[in-house]
């Protein structure tokens, strides 16, 4: 049987592929989307949105607060510094709080509205192994299903296959990795009513670390805990309760009950092998890289959806009048060049901040002792409330202008 052809095939339906399939089909463009799931929650993402990620939904179609799919707005943050209160936050920009959102609801909704189209095409549950080559240029995807092989083609393959990318590998792009000296456990527990008002962040600062919990929309707390590099064998060995016992031995006494009653009920295990990383160039040989594929975040700020989701609209505005036309390779090649030339300046403006908290927090200095202990008065002084305000800017609204333009 002669392979399918598609002006547009992307590989992966993550937060990235699913945003630009949505933008692609659309506008009429004959697109195929790869997911290796069939079920979304089989994969860890992030759920975190911030303005910039809401406000690129939005324009794609995808109004947060008008769906009526599981999310949770966190409204308030509240800071412990070894299980003692130390300040309730309220950084500029702060205003509407943050969306804690289901992924795989946003993900299942956003590929509902792409198979409107009947220029579409889904492949779910199809893994991506391979690609084909035309005379040195890639003109399609091998895709495995039950075992059974069959290649697709397309005039782009844009790789959205996040983290540990297929494309990157296959096509051997080459990145540059800057090295991180944490990991990080993700689990889920009731949420503490008790102790926490519902829609608050809490975060606990201890000597070595520190633990963020997002309140989410399963009336559950996320702990993300932060623990050395390659550690996590030895925590796993260990056991969950463990971790418990471990967390219990600098929190608040208010949540050491409460934690104690969530041993046996901790949900959505994950440990994130933390790193960042980047491709030297994003494409190679007719294939364009976005998101996490192209540029690895690390989970400072909550970035990596919102940063996805907008190199999907700038990847779009190049690509969609182009599709529309006949147009050559150089045509190609060179708007997958002025893409990353756009997002290049805030997707580096973003990972140099993310760069240095976990140092920070994991090797706490005497002067960072210091600092934290005294953040109340620090954070009342214009110079550092000028400097949180540029910080917040950067993680809240971005450092691009991004806008649909097609
Ligand atoms: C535990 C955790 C917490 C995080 N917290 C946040 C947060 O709060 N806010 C935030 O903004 N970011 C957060 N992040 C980062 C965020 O999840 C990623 O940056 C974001 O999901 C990247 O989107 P993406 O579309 O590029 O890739 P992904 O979301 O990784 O999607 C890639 C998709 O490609 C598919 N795929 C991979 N290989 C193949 C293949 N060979 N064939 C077919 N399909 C394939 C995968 O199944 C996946 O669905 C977190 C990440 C983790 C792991």
């Amino acid at each position: 049987m002669s392979p399918k052809v598609y002006d547009v095939a992307i590989c992966g339906a993550g937060p990235a592929g699913a945003a630009l399939a949505n933008i692609f089909a659309s506008r009429g463009i004959k697109t195929a989307l790869v997911e290796r799931q069939s079920d979304f929650s089989k994969e860890f993402r992030g759920e975190g949105i911030m303005p910039t990620g809401y406000q690129a939904l939005k324009d794609i179609g995808f109004d947060l607060k008008k769906m009526e799919i599981p999310m949770e707005v966190n409204r308030r943050i509240t800071v412990y510094y070894r299980g003692k209160h130390l300040i309730d936050p309220d950084p500029p920009g702060f205003e509407d709080g943050l969306i804690w959102v289901s992924q795989p609801a946003l993900l299942e909704y956003m590929i509902q509205q792409c198979q409107k189209y009947e220029n579409f095409g889904f492949y779910r549950g199809h893994r991506v192994k391979d690609v084909t080559y035309q005379e040195g240029r890639v003109n399609g995807l091998c895709l495995v299903n039950n075992n059974q092989e069959f290649n697709i083609r397309a005039k782009v393959i844009i790789g959205c296959d996040g983290r540990s990318s297929t494309l990157r590998r296959r096509l051997n792009f080459e990145i540059k990795d800057y090295k991180q000296i944490i990991d990080i456990i993700w689990f889920k527990i009731p949420y503490p009513h008790d102790f926490l008002k519902r829609g608050t962040a809490f975060a606990n600062i201890v000597p070595n670390g520190l633990m963020v919990c997002p309140a989410c929309y399963d009336d559950k707390l996320q702990i993300g805990w932060i623990i050395a590099k390659g550690s996590y064998k030895e925590l796993n060995k260990q056991g969950e309760e463990a971790w418990i016992s471990e967390i219990q031995k600098t929190c608040p006494p208010e949540l050491f009950d409460h934690l104690e009653k969530s041993k046996g009920n901790i949900s959505n295990k994950f440990v994130l092998d933390v790193g960042i990383d980047r491709c030297k160039s994003w494409n190679k040989n007719g294939v364009l890289l976005l998101g996490d594929a192209a540029h690895m975040m690390n989970p400072v700020g909550g970035q990596g959806i919102n940063i996805a989701l907008r190199d999907a609209i700038v990847a779009a505005n190049h690509l969609v009048p182009l599709l529309k036309k006949d147009h050559s390779n150089k045509a190609i090649d060179d708007a997958f060049l002025e893409i990353e030339k756009e997002r290049l300046p805030e997707v580096i403006a973003v990972q140099d901040f993310q760069k240095r908290p976990t140092t920070i927090v994991r090797k706490q200095s005497t002067t960072t002792t210091f600092l934290i202990k005294n953040i109340r008065t620090i954070s009342k002084s214009r110079f550092v409330r000028k400097i949180l305000s540029k910080i917040a800017n950067l993680i809240f609204y971005g450092k691009t202008e991004v806008e649909i333009k097609v």
